[in-house]
C-alpha cells in the first residue's frame, strides 16, 4: 500500500484526482487530503506518505513556499507538482524548489498521473539510497565526517539562536593499531562496528554520534551543558570497555576508550572552535594514561 498526500485548497479538485487514482491499473494507493498549508506541511513533515500531490495555489499562499519549507525541514518525501497553469516559468520554479514532475490539472489522465507518481516514487528511492551513501559511514552505519561537520554547525547555530549549551564529545579507541596489528584487519573492523554500537546506544535519540576518522567517534549533544556532557562521555566509554568484543571466530578482545568533552558557549564561540577544544581534551585524557575523559576546561 503506497500512502499518498494530495495538498489542494480544492475540494472538487480532490475529487478529481480521487477519481483518477480509481481508474489506475497497478498498485493499490492510500490517498489523504490536505486543504491547508499549514495542515499539509504538518502531515509531510510526519513521514508518514510516500509521495505527495502538491497544488500551486493555496489559498493565499503557494505550494512553492510549502516545498521549500518542508525541505528545509528536513523532509525528502517526493513531491510532484499539480497546476492550473502550463507556463514554463512554473513548471522551472518548481523544478527548481525540488518538485520531481510538474502536472497541469486539465491536461492529466490518470495514465499519466499513475506513471508520473511511479517515477516519482523511483527516483525518490533512488535519491534516499545517494544520500545514505553521502551521509553515512558504510562499516558503523553512523553519520560520517561531513555529515557530522554539517550537523554540527547546524546545532551550533540553533544554540546560537536559542541560547541553549551544545556538547561534544571527541572519543577514540586505545591502543588500537595494535587490534590490526596482532588480530588482522578483519578483527579491527569486528571491534570498529561493536565499539560503535555501544557508543551509539548511550546517548538519547535526539543526540547524534558519527564517525569521524580511522577508530575516532563524534557525539554531538543538543541542549546539553559540560557537566552533563561529561556524564554521557563516561557512560559511552564504559559501554565500551564493559565486556569484552567478539572479533569473530570465538575472538574476545578488551577495548578501552578515552574521550574528550567540551561545550558551547563555555568551552568555545564557534563549533570549529568546539572541537578544537574537545580535540585537546582528547589528548590530555591520552597523555594522562588512556581509558579515561578530560574536559576541555582542564586540559587548558
Ligand atoms: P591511541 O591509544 O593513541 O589512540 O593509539 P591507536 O593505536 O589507537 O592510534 P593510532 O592513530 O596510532 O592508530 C589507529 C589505527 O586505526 C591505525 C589504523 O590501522 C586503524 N584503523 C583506522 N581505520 C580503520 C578501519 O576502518 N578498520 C580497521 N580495521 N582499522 C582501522
Ligand atoms: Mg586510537
Ligand atoms: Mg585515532
Amino acid at each position: 500500500m503506497t500512502r499518498v498526500l494530495v495538498i489542494d485548497d480544492d475540494r472538487l479538485q480532490f475529487r478529481l484526482v480521487k477519481e483518477h487514482f480509481r481508474n489506475f491499473r497497478r498498485g493499490t494507493y492510500e490517498l489523504d487530503w490536505s486543504e491547508t498549508y499549514e495542515d499539509g506541511l504538518a502531515r509531510l513533515l510526519s513521514g508518514n506518505y510516500a509521495v505527495c500531490l502538491l497544488d500551486f495555489r493555496l489559498g493565499d499562499r503557494d505550494g512553492l513556499q510549502l516545498i521549500k519549507e518542508a525541505t528545509r525541514k528536513g523532509c525528502h518525501t517526493p513531491i510532484v507538482f499539480l497546476t492550473a497553469e502550463s507556463a514554463e516559468c512554473v513548471d522551472i520554479q518548481a523544478m527548481e524548489a525540488g518538485a520531481l514532475d510538474y502536472l497541469v490539472k486539465g491536461e492529466i489522465s490518470p495514465g499519466a498521473l499513475e506513471r508520473s507518481l511511479r517515477y516519482a516514487l523511483k527516483l525518490g528511492e533512488t535519491l534516499d539510497a545517494l544520500r545514505r551513501l553521502a551521509t553515512r559511514d558504510e562499516l558503523t552505519g553512523l553519520a560520517n565526517r561531513r555529515e557530522y561537520e554539517r550537523i554540527l554547525s547546524e546545532e551550533e547555530e540553533r544554540a546560537r539562536r536559542f541560547g541553549q549549551p551544545l556538547g561534544l564529545v571527541i572519543l577514540d579507541l586505545d591502543h588500537f593499531k595494535r587490534v590490526n596489528d596482532t588480530h588482522g584487519h578483519g578483527a579491527g573492523d569486528a571491534v570498529l562496528k561493536e565499539a560503535a554500537r555501544r557508543i551509539a546506544a548511550s546517548i538519547r535519540t535526539v543526540d547524534r554520534a558519527a564517525r569521524i576518522g580511522g577508530e575516532e567517534f563524534a557525539l554531538i549533544l543538543v541542549q546539553t551543558d559540560g557537566d552533563s556532557a561529561l556524564e554521557v562521555a563516561c557512560r559511552a566509554i564504559a559501554a565500551v570497555a564493559k565486556e569484552p568484543i567478539d572479533a569473530g571466530g570465538g575472538l574476545m578482545l578488551g577495548v578501552t576508550a578515552s574521550a574528550g568533552v567540551a561545550d558551547f558557549p563555555s568551552d568555545a564561540s564557534s563549533s570549529a572552535e568546539l572541537f578544537a577544544a574537545a580535540d585537546r581534551a582528547l589528548y590530555a585524557a591520552k597523555e594522562r594514561g588512556r581509558r579515561r575523559v578530560v574536559a576541555a576546561r582542564e586540559a587548558r
